[in-house]
């Protein structure tokens, strides 16, 4: 039969591993969600990036405002008649 203080130390001893284990838990889930966190953030900024140079690649000149590629809706929207220069940010 285990004397009084030799049940206290157990109960010491096990509220401390408790604590312990529940921290490592803890600490896992952390690294994990910050993981994912990291991996959903580059992905929409990647995935942007290619909307931008998808956007570019499909429209590569700038075109005056007046230009009839920008007569739709209101009329049909005609060839180019402004020159079409080439945009400064590609
Ligand atoms: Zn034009």
């Amino acid at each position: 039969m285990p004397s009084g203080e030799a049940i206290l130390l157990l109960i010491v001893a096990f509220i401390c591993i408790y604590f312990i284990a529940l921290n490592v838990i803890w600490f896992a889930v952390w690294v994990f969600f910050k993981r994912e966190w990291k991996r959903s953030m580059r992905e929409r900024e990647l995935n942007s990036l290619r909307e931008e140079e998808d956007y570019r690649m499909k429209n590569p000149y700038s075109h005056f405002s007046d230009c009839a590629v920008h007569n739709e809706p209101a009329y049909p929207a005609g060839e180019c008649d402004c020159g079409a220069l080439p945009r400064k940010d590609s």
